[in-house]
């Protein structure tokens, strides 16, 4: 083990609903131990997990590091495209930190391919995915998803099959993903001695959309996360191992009562060739060419529960021409076996402002009341002595550098 650590842990999808339900005595400890918690402008709209890692990343907004969403539909052949490390477009933090001859490993329990077979039937584009973590940790040395580790890869199975056979599946399975996670990067503090570790753990988002952001299957599971976060520090005092940290979340997640089959209601609108749902409470409209655009937003916003329609003016061929919002508690998302309770995706503070606690022991900071996603990654380079990667355009939280 080496002498000192930068830990980023991600709670997919925490929103601050959650955390503010839940007993989270590891995080109040750091808290009184000197640690910052402020709220974080989530701006790669739609507040998904693909943008948001690459916006954590990269600290380059979407238009820059082009990790748009989770997914695009590709006009020649109509067919869908998930967002991937190869469309990054921008340097990301361990490729930087690399580079400098630091050890990155990053670590994520995304990659399940769930979401195809319960609630994405209809547009069968990945959610988040092991994507996700590829994208956060392209130029790392070491990146374990449950598609190159075997211990998630039987937790996957496991959760499959329960999905086949259209049993329930308990938040506890998710919590217990968690868990194994929380193990593996134990071990892989111990074998890679990484300078810096990133890790996203999913167990909250999956909770939240399955009960909702408050509900006691979304406080367990964050209740768990915080014991993770314990068990992961403790085991780092007891090696003698310095660490500082940050938590955070890649988006928020919203409550939600009102469903909008919007694919089903865009798909008639004269001059639309497709429409498709990202994080569903965004969706993405793709014109033909003779559309009548004013005619398509008119239409758009004729129905039920959609709040904006905005025009999408950089690279529309791949992203689409229009983007559309839902109201505060409408989703575009039409489970056809579970219903989800929450979502995110839209540019509302509960899916696009989120916490984040940074940490580095025996040090005091300025607090910054509200502070950017495109902050965290030159934040992390002042941590690990490193320049920021030179896309980024936000801020060390820690500056001047130590
Ligand atoms: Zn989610």
């Amino acid at each position: 083990m080496g002498e000192e650590v930068v830990l980023l842990l991600i709670v997919d999808g925490m929103s601050y609903s959650t955390l503010e339900a839940s007993n989270t005595p590891m995080m109040d400890y750091l808290h009184r131990k000197g640690a910052m918690l402020t709220n974080c402008v989530v701006e790669a709209i739609p507040t998904i997990s693909r943008s948001a890692h690459a916006t954590i990343a990269t600290g380059a907004p979407v238009e820059v590091h082009g990790i748009y969403g989770n997914k695009y539909y590709e006009r020649k052949n109509g067919k869908l495209i998930g967002f991937g490390p190869k469309h990054l477009r921008a340097e990301t933090i361990a490729e930087v930190a690399e580079r400098e001859g630091l050890n990155v490993s990053v670590l994520g329990n995304k990659g399940l391919g769930l979401s195809d077979i319960t609630q994405e039937m209809h547009t069968p584009g990945d959610e988040g995915g092991a994507k996700a973590i590829r994208i956060l940790g392209k130029g790392a040395s070491v990146i374990r998803v449950s598609d190159n580790t075997e211990v998630l890869e039987e937790a996957r199975k496991q959760i499959l099959e329960k999905i086949r056979k259209r049993e329930p599946i308990s938040h506890k399975q998710y919590v217990e993903l968690d868990n194994v996670l929380a193990e593996l990067v134990v071990e892989t503090l111990d074998t890679e001695q990484p300078d810096l570790l990133m890790a996203t753990f999913f167990g909250v988002d999956k909770a939240s959309h399955g009960y909702g952001p408050t509900s006691r299957e979304a406080i367990f599971t964050m209740e768990n996360f915080d014991r993770i976060l314990r068990r992961i520090l403790l085991h780092l005092e007891e090696k003698r191992t310095k660490v500082s940290v940050i938590v955070t979340a890649d988006h928020g997640n919203t409550e939600v009562n009102n469903y909008i089959d919007i694919v089903s209601l865009g798909r008639e609108i004269d001059g639309v060739e497709e429409i498709i749902t990202e994080g569903r409470r965004s969706a993405r409209v793709y014109l033909e060419d003779d559309a009548d655009r004013e005619f398509v937003k008119d239409e758009l916003l004729r129905i039920r529960g959609v709040r904006d329609v905005v025009d999408v003016y950089w690279d529309s061929e791949k992203v689409g021409d229009l983007m559309v919002f839902p109201g505060y508690s409408s989703t575009f998302g039409v489970g056809l076996i579970t219903t989800r309770r929450s979502c995110h995706g839209s540019p509302a503070p509960s899916d696009s402002v989120v916490p984040l606690l940074y940490y580095v022991p025996g040090m005091k900071f300025e607090k910054y009341v509200i502070v950017r996603q495109v902050d965290i990654s030159p934040t992390i380079s002042s941590m690990i002595g490193v320049s920021p990667p030179k896309d980024s355009v936000g801020r060390s939280l820690f500056s001047p550098f130590r």
